[in-house]
């Protein structure tokens, strides 16, 4: 059989050193970085990562003086004591067959410190810090400490260092005018700004040597209103080529920009564009990233000559073996990145370890384990969606008799209804993987029928119920009307639903709601194209204006939509930290009404009466949609345990607890407890 993937997983050579495949493990904080009792576990993480077969994987970033820190006391290496952690790190990987290099990161004005500093004192709209504004000989101070850092990481085995120049950090910002507002050589004219850049670039290569791999992540879409133009992008990078620089990886959009980068709204390779003009003015090799998330796409961007390499991140949390498997002709078995940012950045940005929705083990290779059972049991799982999904699977790989049972046609659960909602199709992702584990692993199905405690008492030595969560009923004056549905009613059962609504309860239910009913609402659309995602965010694929952004084109609503919650808090508040502003711009942009503070009193034929703060209002409606959480449907457990005992009966995910449920907790739950079940 012919190479799967030619082009992704043709060698690349740099001249000193061969990179195996086309596939870059793109740098991602984990967490694990920042403290030294972690380095055990972050050398597991990525040796998996290394055996999966990653041509080149590179590290989160490592900050090369305190004020670089990211936060205080972020992964730094500044001197020779810190260099045997990190031995632990490169040792693993080379044992493995991998190359690994390291990320410098100076976060500059985003650090989250109050000895955080910058070209300029500017502060910025995602951190209370304002930056010091470097003196000549500070700036001097800065390129020293990425020399010695580059140095240092050379000492310590790395392959090489990747200088982060992109996502608004230190080198960004020296770029642009609106943060560096210096009138010395560091600032003014372009050859000024990009000074900082090139002699960091020139100066590691001078330190480093011609036989390590230097990579400059350069930003070539800064979308904000003040950031570099096109001509400065091309010849920033072609100065770079000129200091010595290995490979041009992108980097897309600073932090603070107001527009979806990497989320998964955002159309896969939808930035794919960029990369294709930087690799048209430059002869070293670029390397694509954001929203690549399978082998396909990666290999169409390689082939189609857009890129040489292709960066991805978060798709090496879901899957360390996704290069081994497309290599083996197994994609199909891939578990697939589904860009839902909640288990990786949304962690990290509330101080916590990164790890994955989809895959629970991510971060965790030292401790979340699992072995073949000493004693094979009949173990019964009711309820395929995520929780017994996973529990299923990891129990029937340990050998256990495994048969799962839902009362639908298919498995999935909750997600067969989340994967219709626009910018969630990579949900059906999930339950591909799903359907091929199930097999791989010998799970039994028992499809389209509801199961009572009787059928399996007698049957099986566990049960694991996995049965999920009933929408909540509100009891309001009223709500007995049939223009009052729930959200089942609209999402899975396509009711029809008027012009004009209100959706009651405002958590992530309530807001994909509203966004499924801005479509037509009589089931799952197409996927966002990429032109209608640059259009809808303002982004300019012609690469003409500067910091590539333009003015949105205005959406079209096709419902008048409010979205209401009793909390007095922001609406959308509880929604993913890295991605709730997406929901929320997206919903405003649409015209959606948000309100907070709303007391429900009745529905009648005039529409939804409430009260807000103390005053009464109405608001004329043709439906009300009931988004109002959930309960848990767990009467199953309840009589099992009457039968069987408490040991033998397992509650998981929606079953054991309604409240704070999510995908993430629901497949960790199901994951841990089949790596225990004997
Ligand atoms: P469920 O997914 O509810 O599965 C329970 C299963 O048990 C069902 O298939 C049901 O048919 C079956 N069952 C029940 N009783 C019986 C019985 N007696 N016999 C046989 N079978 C039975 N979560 C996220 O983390 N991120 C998101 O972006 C996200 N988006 C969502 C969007 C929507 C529109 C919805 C509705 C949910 C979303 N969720 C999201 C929530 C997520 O889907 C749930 O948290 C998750 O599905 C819960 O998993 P579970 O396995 O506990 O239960
Ligand atoms: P949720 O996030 O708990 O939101 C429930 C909403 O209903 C809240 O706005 C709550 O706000 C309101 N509510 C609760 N009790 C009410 C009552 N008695 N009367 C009126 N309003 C009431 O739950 P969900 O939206 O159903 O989502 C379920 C789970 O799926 C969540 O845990 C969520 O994380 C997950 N999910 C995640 C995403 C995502 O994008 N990450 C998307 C969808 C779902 P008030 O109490 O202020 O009124
Ligand atoms: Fe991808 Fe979500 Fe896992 Fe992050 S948590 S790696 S976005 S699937």
């Amino acid at each position: 059989m012919s190479q799967p993937y030619p082009e992704l997983l043709a060698p690349l050579s740099l001249g000193f050193t061969v990179l195996k495949n086309r596939v870059l493990m793109g740098s991602m904080h984990t967490g694990l970085e920042d403290r030294k009792a972690d380095y055990p576990k972050l050398a597991a993480y990525f040796a998996e990562r290394a055996r999966g077969g990653v041509g080149l994987i590179v590290t989160g970033g490592i900050a090369p003086n305190l004020a670089g820190w990211l936060a205080p006391f972020a992964g730094k290496l500044t001197g020779r004591h810190e260099l045997a952690r990190h031995r632990l790190v490169t040792d693993a990987v080379h044992a493995e067959g991998g190359k690994i290099a390291m990320q410098i990161l100076h976060a500059g004005r985003y650090g989250y410190h109050p000895l955080c500093v910058g070209p300029s004192a500017v502060k910025s709209p995602i951190s209370p810090f304002k930056p010091r504004a470097l003196s000549s000989r500070g700036v001097g101070r800065q390129i020293d400490a990425f020399v010695r850092c580059a140095s240092l990481a050379q000492e310590a085995g790395y392959d090489g260092v990747e200088l982060m120049g992109s996502e608004g950090y230190l080198i960004n910002q020296f770029l642009v005018e609106h943060v560096n507002r210096r009138d010395d050589e560091w600032g003014g004219s372009f050859e000024n700004r990009a000074r900082f850049a090139l002699e960091v670039a020139r100066r590691v290569r001078e330190t480093v040597g011609p036989e390590f791999i230097i990579i400059f992540r350069i930003s070539v879409l800064d979308l904000i209103d003040t950031g570099s133009d096109w001509n400065e992008v091309v010849k920033l990078a072609l100065g770079l080529e000129q200091a010595g620089v290995s490979l041009l990886n992108c980097g897309i959009g600073w932090h603070e920009a107001r527009v979806p980068t990497i989320a998964t709204r955002v159309p896969r390779a939808a930035f794919g564009f960029a990369t294709q003009a930087l690799k048209d003015a430059v002869s070293l090799p670029v390397v694509a990233t954001n929203r690549i998330n399978t082998p396909e796409v990666a290999n169409e961007l390689i082939a189609s000559g857009a890129a040489d390499l292709v960066s991805m991140a978060r798709p090496f949390l879901a899957d360390s073996q996704f290069v081994a498997k497309a290599a083996a002709n197994r994609a199909n078995r891939i578990n697939t990145c589904i860009a839902c940012n909640q288990a990786c950045l949304d962690h990290i940005f509330s101080r916590q370890a990164a790890t994955c929705l989809v895959n629970p083990r991510a971060g965790r290779e030292t401790e979340l384990n699992w072995s073949l059972a000493a004693t094979p049991r009949r173990i019964a799982v009711v309820g395929a969606g995520p929780a017994g999904l996973a529990a299923a699977s990891v129990a029937a790989e340990r050998g256990h008799k495994v048969t799962l049972f839902d009362a639908q046609d298919g498995i999935g659960g909750q997600f067969n209804i989340a994967k219709q909602i626009p910018g969630k199709e990579e949900f059906h992702e999930t339950l591909r993987y799903f359907e091929h584990r199930l097999d791989d692993v010998g799970v039994i199905r028992q499809l389209g029928r509801a199961v009572n405690a009787t059928e399996l008492a007698d049957h099986f030595d566990h049960v694991v119920i996995a049965t999920g969560i009933r929408p909540r009923v509100l009891n309001i004056p009223g709500f007995d009307s049939d223009a009052v549905l729930s959200y089942l009613d609209v999402l899975r059962d396509r009711k029809p639903v008027g012009e004009r609504v209100a959706i009651i309860g405002a958590g992530g239910i309530g807001f994909d709601t509203a966004e499924f009913l801005l479509g037509d609402g009589t089931g799952e659309q197409p996927p966002q194209s990429v032109p209608a995602f640059l259009a809808q965010w303002g982004i300019d694929a012609t690469l003409q204006a500067r910091g590539a952004l333009v003015s949105a084109q205005p959406v079209t609503a096709r419902r008048d939509i409010t979205l209401l919650q009793r909390k007095s808090t922001a609406v959308g508040r509880g929604l993913g930290k890295t991605t709730g502003w997406i929901h929320r711009s997206n919903l405003k942009q649409h015209g959606v009404a948000m309100l907070s503070g709303v007391e429900y009193e009745r529905f009648d034929h005039n529409g939804l009466h409430i009260t807000v703060r103390g005053e009464p209002r109405l608001i004329a409606v043709d439906n009300v949609v009931v988004c109002a959480g959930q309960e848990s449907n767990d009467e199953l457990a309840a009589e099992l345990v009457a039968s069987l005992g408490d040991a033998r009966v397992h509650r998981i995910g929606g079953a054991l607890l309604a409240g704070e449920l999510d995908a993430k907790r629901a497949i960790r739950e199901g994951t841990e407890l089949g790596a225990i079940l004997a």
